[in-house]
């Protein structure tokens, strides 16, 4: 077939398993570089429908495509979506067993599936990367391509290692994706990734139908405008975000009590309890969801009517992102920003911890050399504990990942928060035993055995959350029939370990650390930098969305007519 005749068969097969009669903006151009066997940098906001680029294509290629996802949770979902529209994918992450995996891998050689989603951490494996080794990729897709950028929102250290994955997979043709726009990002994907010449495709990041707005507004006042603006849009929904755990919780509690049907959303919250309130909101059961910055990054729900920050974000990049989950349906909807003073003290903390000053860097690598062995485990709160200052958990992590990318030492990615399982006696022996009562424990430990075999017979690090995902059961009960199996001494375990396992890879004096400061302090003033581009916003006295635009380099729009400044002026 010639790449005519593909074009064309790509214009049906968008009608046929999606349903669409027309292209987005943008899409069918980055379809044909693919066909072209051309790389290519997609920048589109979010809901620019990104993923539709390399899915369709991969209908049409030879061999396979391979996805890359930092959003592992919703790998499942996404996978199961392409199923039912009739694009056979699979998925490969943390959530399946080495057996499974293998299995998989088999079925996409053997042509099953024209898409595979990866999470990029599986990168560290070699096992894993030879096996890749025997099947034909023809399209490498980077989701969420600004993940690779130390400079971006959302660094992922695990990305850094998609280049060597793509030179293994026999360089096959990358396009990456994003909706992070800042030349300085687009730079370091290109670089990065090892591309030569791609083309660049950015479409339209106006968003006509939002009305930006910014209010001053002490501490005190803060939740009554949130109040005003639910209140003020009696249908649909809305997302106030927060800048920490804390007080998503504590604004949950005033929602609540004026009777708004509203739901919290953070990191620190159990996986499980996070899909539901997220399910709740998706499926309009609550009204409102309170959330930090952990909640969005690709979730697909279009009639949000209103975006609240209820502190102001870090950048830019975050807050056009973040606000732009408003209105994806194109109906009129609102942003507004609440900022007080004190919001910029809380972004330099985050700064801060992000950044931390050298010192703490080597004191932090002086108390690991004071262990004897090369394996020292540890939690965050017990080495802030041996250091001169206090500073947060998070520049602690953040020192680490420096020693670490310095290559000093290691740090146990895949182990954290996983437990040691394994059996003490025959499979056949430990079930027969289950009392009648325990039908319930004994259906689950059959399934767990049915998946995970080897793995229970010779001991195995699982993650509660993701087996019980893959099994299909609460994890609750999960965790009930382990502690059952404990208590009956049938099996061997280790409850997970909730602090980093560092290896010290290379003993060196202190002194001649060899630790890019250069780059860091690079790195600290960029994110000021950025902050103060998202305080300029605050103070902006033109169009808000011209602004915005004009960040992004979209430099000839013209004004909106509708932020609070632009309707201001017209009063005027
Ligand atoms: P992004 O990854 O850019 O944020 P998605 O790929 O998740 O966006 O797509 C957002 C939404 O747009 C999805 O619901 C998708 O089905 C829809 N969409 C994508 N392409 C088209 C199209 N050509 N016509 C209509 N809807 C589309
Ligand atoms: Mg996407």
């Amino acid at each position: 077939m010639n790449t005519q005749e593909k074009k064309q068969q790509i214009k049906e097969l968008l009608k046929i398993h999606y349903g669409f009669e027309e292209f987005r903006l943008g899409q069918e151009k980055v379809i044909d570089n693919i066909l072209n066997n051309k790389s290519t940098i997609v920048i589109m906001p979010t809901g620019g429908g990104k993923s539709l680029c390399y899915q369709l294509p991969s209908l049409v290629l030879e061999g396979v495509t391979i996805v890359i996802s930092p959003l592992i949770a919703l790998m499942k979902d996404q996978v199961d979506r392409l199923g039912q529209i009739g694009i056979p994918a699979t998925f490969i992450n943390s959530s399946i067993s080495f057996a499974e995996t293998t299995s998989r891998l088999g079925a996409v050689e053997r042509g099953f599936y024209k898409i595979i989603y990866i999470a990029p951490e599986r990168f560290y494996n070699i096992e894993f990367i030879k096996s890749l080794k025997r099947i034909k990729v023809s399209l490498f897709a980077v989701d969420e391509a600004h993940c690779i950028s130390e400079w971006g929102h959302d660094f992922r250290p695990s990305y850094v290692k998609l280049r060597e994955a793509i030179n293994l997979v026999g360089n096959p043709t990358v396009v990456a994706l994003t909706a992070t726009a800042t030349p300085e990002v687009r730079k370091d994907i290109i670089k990065q990734l090892g591309l030569q010449n791609p083309e660049l495709i950015i479409t339209g990041f106006s968003r006509p139908n939002l009305e930006f707005g910014v209010v001053q507004a002490s501490e005190s006042r803060k939740p009554q405008y949130v109040l005003d603006v639910v209140s003020s849009m009696p249908e649909g929904a809305g997302i106030v975000y927060v800048s920490t755990r804390a007080r998503a919780d504590q604004l949950l509690q005033t929602l609540l009590e004026h009777n708004i049907e509203a739901v919290g959303y953070h990191a620190g919250m159990e996986a499980e309890d996070r899909k539901w309130v997220q399910n709740d909101f998706l499926n309009n059961k609550a009204r409102v969801i309170v959330a930090t910055n952990a909640f969005g990054l690709g979730i697909d729900k279009s009639d949000v009517r209103f975006v609240v920050h209820y502190d102001m974000p870090g950048t830019i990049e975050a807050y056009y992102q973040e606000a732009g989950r408003a209105g994806r349906d194109g109906k009129p909807s609102m942003c507004l920003l609440l900022y007080n003073s004190r919001d910029r003290y809380l972004q330099e903390f985050f700064i801060k911890g992000d950044n931390p000053p050298t010192e703490i860097i080597y004191e932090i690598y002086d108390t690991l050399l004071s262990y004897e062995t090369d394996s020292v485990l540890i939690t965050y709160a017990e080495l802030a504990e041996t250091l001169t200052d206090k500073v947060p958990d998070m520049a602690i992590g953040t020192s680490l990942k420096i020693l670490e990318t310095g290559g000093y030492i290691s740090r146990s990615r895949e182990k954290n928060g996983n437990a040691f399982l394994k059996l003490l006696y025959n499979y056949e022996d430990i079930l027969s035993k289950f009392g009648k009562r325990a039908k319930k424990g004994k259906e689950i430990f059959s399934k767990l055995y049915e998946k995970y075999e080897d793995e229970l017979n010779n001991g195995w690090d699982l993650n509660f959350e993701e087996i019980a995902d893959v099994l299909g059961v609460k994890k609750d009960a999960l965790v009930r029939l382990v502690r059952q199996l404990v208590s009956e001494e049938k099996v061997e375990y280790r409850p997970p370990f909730k602090g980093t396992e560092i290896r010290i890879l290379k003993r060196v004096d202190v002194n001649k650390l060899n630790i890019d400061t250069n780059s860091l302090e690079k790195k600290r003033k960029n994110a000021y930098q950025k902050l103060k581009k998202m305080e300029n916003y605050i103070y902006h006295i033109d169009c808000r969305q011209k602004y915005l635009l004009d960040y992004f380099g979209d430099n000839d729009s013209g004004i909106c007519h509708k932020c609070d400044i632009c309707v201001t002026k017209n009063y005027l």
